[in-house]
């Protein structure tokens, strides 16, 4: 790059260097300033410095690339042309507005300094251009506080501070009560409070003015808030942001100006009407901090809330219309639901920010159904308008309406869902609690972006300010956590160990429920029920299950969860763990008579017991799922899972084999393992006791008989032998399991298929699965343990040292959640094409923790395999992404 390259972009007055495609270089926010600029709709002039800048900015050693400066000046004197000003003119002074922006939104990141450019010569310039000294004045301490703040790093407590005692004294209640003299002599207290704390005066330089906050904004990419959110939600350091310089219209110009933010659908409900608040004489930020209640933007949202302030289609018709008109241009062409933010100068409408609205997952599938059917979108890219994620949220609890609760208090519905949780005051606590497994609810008199990791950790948040768009609801909704805001009566005591309302106290630790979706909290735990899904749910899933084209089937055990399972569109039992099948009571004491016997009569004697319960649930699984396949894995239980510990365990096991329960103490102490996850598990549990996979293939195929009879539907059980390296393994093992399959379809008289196969989760089995092949009809990728045979890393213990992984960036995510594509992806790959070299038809599928997560079905719809196996709840996100993916590799779901 040379000073050649071109590092600033300029837009307005309807013509834009750049446009949406730009995104990546021009930032979200550059990006669609451009866009409607050149739209022809009424934006501020301005420009943009390209993400660009901040990466050479980085690369070398925080200084700017050559050329830069001169690029800047040029677009400042562009935007002065625009609007007739000067900037740093004394008579005729332009001023601006510097915001970052970044590829995603990201709170954490500075956002905005307004009113750059006051200086004490200046702002008399502008009283004077204005005609309205109050107003240049408040604008002018604006300035000062919010450049201290976020670009010279002065604590801003002081300056609200100073503010609140000069008010009290003098019996001010609103800002708006204060005059052009009062606001001089506040100004003269901020000059004091940034001198004393910097030791040099505010600057009254406006070249020098921008520069420290455009440096600000390049700085806050690397900040520690920055650097979480990045973690949290997966982007790049190498993205860099872009800086967005841009000419100041006044919101705060009187009772004819105002500043809003609206939505052209509802973000919580996804329902077709404008949705947005506003404030009369204010700026930008003040809608956004919750500081003063806004007021509804439609008659519609003032009515639904009962209130009596008026709304901006009441009180201020004329612009009102023009911003509908907006609206509609607007969700035509980005054909999404729009984000925007607004400023009224003087009656006279500017946009200063569109973007692609955030929503609830609700609101999401009403929005992508309801475009598809108003013609604006496609079937497909429906399917990729919503996040798979984002479902979680609706397969979530509800509160149960027959259940008794005891409300504490009400506030706005920022974010749906319920929770229930101990009472936390601050974000840390919030993280270490939550980390200790306890669920907290994170109450706060309002929230910022520091406390996001906190946000993250709770299940719910509760704050006492804020409208609807205030960081803790627009943040909250983006998480998907239940979040009740502007709860006014909640009143926080300092010390941080209660709140107060309505005369009852809550006290830190105690548990209280919130309801996000109706703005309501509860004292104690209620219980909650399934929520029903709506039409829109299954509309969309019909149009993902239409262009996906790997199965989705269920990792379960119990008929329960089966049904479960199958109500949410799987297409088959990827894996049934014949252990888990143990955990109660009555079987886990017949388990560790089996596993602990000394011979092969104990044995035997054991499975004789298991045998018909294994029988039975094998028939109430089949049943559940007649006509899909079910693929049932041989026991495979690290043996630390089942061993007896205590005493007393040890007792149950003597008394229902008649074993000596000091023989049992020794035999538990020489079974016992230094590394079990390696150890005498899996296949190799069957190599050396044959009689046990003997037993579970005769309860497999007995059942699929009698299911079949009783049904006279096909029954087809895929019988999986876990934990295989050798192919000699597979081998022997399979030639027991036919042997043993066929005298029992022999005895029953019955014809059945059955298929037997192999997981694969240890590198040698990928590395040799040609010829594992010759004796697997089908492959599991068994990715939870490949994950950890690759990288030898303990699922059980690493998460002590992962999160030092992730922070250094040696992770980019924990593989046990997204499958490492590089070493563990590599080894699906060689496995998939070796195994289909030997046998084309094999069948496979990937049934480790990565078959219910989004990006891992990106890796597998690559590698091509038949189908995804994953929790019950998560079976329609895998329905979604698995679509998502199909598109994404025809790109048949691209969006405008
Ligand atoms: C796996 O290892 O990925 C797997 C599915 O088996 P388990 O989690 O039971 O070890
Ligand atoms: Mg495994």
């Amino acid at each position: 790059m040379s000073d050649k390259t071109k590092w600033v972009y300029s837009f307005g007055a309807g013509h834009s260097d750049g446009d949406a495609s730009l995104r990546n270089l021009l930032g979200g926010k550059g990006a669609n300033l451009a866009e409607m600029a050149s739209l022809g709709l009424p934006v501020p002039p301005g420009f943009t410095i390209t993400t660009e800048v901040c990466t050479a900015f980085y690369a070398n050693d925080r200084q700017y690339p050559g050329g830069l400066k001169d690029q800047v000046d040029a677009a400042l004197a562009k935007i002065g042309e625009a609007v007739g000003m000067v900037f740093g003119d004394k008579t005729n002074p332009l001023l601006v507005s510097v915001r970052s922006g970044a590829r995603a939104s990201m709170p954490g990141m500075m956002d905005t300094v307004l009113n750059l450019g006051l200086t004490d010569e200046t702002v008399k310039g502008l009283a004077k251009l204005s005609g309205d000294e109050r107003f240049a004045y408040d604008s002018y301490r604006r300035f000062i506080q919010m450049y201290s703040d976020v670009v010279l790093e002065v604590d801003h407590h002081s300056f609200e501070e100073l503010l609140e005692t000069y008010k009290e004294e003098r019996d001010y209640f609103l800002d708006t009560e204060l005059s052009a003299d009062d606001w001089k002599t506040i100004i003269e207290g901020y000059k004091k409070i940034v001198a004393d704390a910097l030791g040099k005066p505010f600057p009254q330089d406006p070249q020098e003015q921008l520069w420290g906050a455009i440096g600000a904004v390049f700085g806050s990419w690397r900040n520690e808030r920055a650097d979480t959110y990045r973690r949290l939600h997966h982007i790049p350091e190498s993205w860099g942001t872009a800086v967005n310089v841009q000419a100041m219209v006044f919101g705060n110009m009187g009772e004819t100006s105002a500043t809003g933010v609206a939505f052209t659908r509802d973000p919580s409900t996804g329902d077709n009407h404008y949705y947005g608040e506003f404030l009369v004489n204010a700026q930008g930020e003040d809608v956004v901090a919750g500081i003063r209640t806004p007021q509804a933007l439609t008659r519609r949202g003032r009515e639904a809330m009962d209130e009596d302030a008026p709304s901006m289609e009441e009180a201020m018709p004329k612009a009102y219309a023009e911003l509908e008109k907006v609206f509609e241009k607007l969700e035509n062409h980005y054909r999404d639901m729009q984000d925007i933010e607004f400023t009224i100068q003087n009656e006279k409408l500017w946009m200063l920010q569109t973007r692609n609205g955030k929503r609830t997952a609700t609101a999401a599938l009403k929005i992508a159904v309801d475009m598809c059917k108003e013609g604006l979108i496609s079937e497909e890219e429906a399917v990729c308008r919503v996040d798979p994620h984002s479902l979680d949220q609706l397969l979530h609890p509800s509160l149960d309406p027959d259940a008794p609760r005891d409300q504490l208090l009400t506030g706005l519905p920022a974010s749906p869902g319920a929770a229930s949780g101990e009472v936390v005051f601050n974000s840390d606590e919030a993280e270490r609690l939550a980390q200790e497994g306890k669920p907290v609810i994170l109450v706060r008199i309002e929230t910022s972006p520091e406390d996001i990791h906190g946000m993250h950790a709770a299940k719910g948040i509760v704050t006492a300010r804020g409208g609807m768009t205030s960081h803790a609801a627009v943040v909250a909704r983006g998480m998907g956590r239940p979040c009740v805001c502007g709860a006014g009566d909640v009143k926080i005591d300092k010390s941080e160990t209660f709140f107060t309302v309505g005369g009852r106290q809550v006290k830190k630790g105690e548990t209280v429920t919130i309801d996000g979706g109706e703005g309501k909290v509860f004292a104690g735990a209620v219980p909650t029920v399934q929520p029903e899904l709506s039409g829109d749910f299954a509309t969309l899933m019909g149009w993902a299950d239409k262009v996906r084209r790997m199965k989705v089937r269920a990792n379960a055990e119990t008929p329960h969860d089966a049904q479960v399972a199958r109500d949410f569109g799987a297409e088959g039992i990827g894996l049934c763990r014949t252990e888990h099948m143990f955990f109660e009571a009555d079987r886990i004491i017949a388990v560790r008579e089996m596993i602990l016997s000394e011979d092969k009569k104990g044995r035997e004697a054991a499975l004789a017991k298991l045998l018909p319960m294994q029988r039975s649930d094998f028939e109430e699984l089949f049943r559940v799922m007649t006509g899909l396949p079910v693929t049932i894995r041989l026991l495979d239980p690290p043996l630390h899972e089942f061993l007896p510990h205590s005493d007393e365990e040890i007792e149950e096991v003597a008394k229902s084999s008649g074993m000596d329960a000091g023989k049992l103490k020794d035999r538990a102490h020489k079974l016992h393992e230094f590394n079990p996850m390696l150890g005498h598990r899996g296949c190799r549990l069957g190599v050396s006791y044959p009689e046990i996979y003997e037993m579970q293939v005769r309860a497999i195929i007995e059942a699929a008989c009698s299911v079949a009879k009783e049904t006279g539907e096909k029954v087809t059980p895929e019988i999986m032998v876990p934990l295989v390296a050798k192919r000699e393994e597979l081998a022997i093992l399979k030639e027991r399991i036919d042997a043993v399959a066929l005298a029992v379809l022999k005895e029953k008289n019955v014809k059945l298929d059955y298929l037997v196969g192999t997981m694969i989760e240890l590198p040698r089995a990928a590395l040799t699965a040609d010829e594992i092949a010759k004796d697997a009809e089908f492959f599991s990728f068994g990715t939870n343990d490949l994950t950890q045979t690759t990288f030898g890393l303990s699922r059980d213990d690493s998460a002590a040292f992962l999160p030092d992984y992730l922070r250094q960036g040696i992770f980019e995510r924990d593989p046990f959640v997204t499958l490492d594509p590089e070493g563990v992806g590599a080894l699906i790959h060689i496995a998939a094409e070796k195994g289909r070299k030997t046998r084309p038809e094999i069948k496979l599928g990937i049934c480790g923790e990565h078959g219910g997560d989004p990006d891992s079905i990106r890796f597998v719809e690559g590698a091509g395999l038949d189908y995804v196996s994953c929790s019950p709840f998560r079976t329609p996100i895998a329905r979604l992404a698995a679509a998502q993916a199909k598109l994404e590799k025809s790109d048949g779901g691209s969006t405008a």
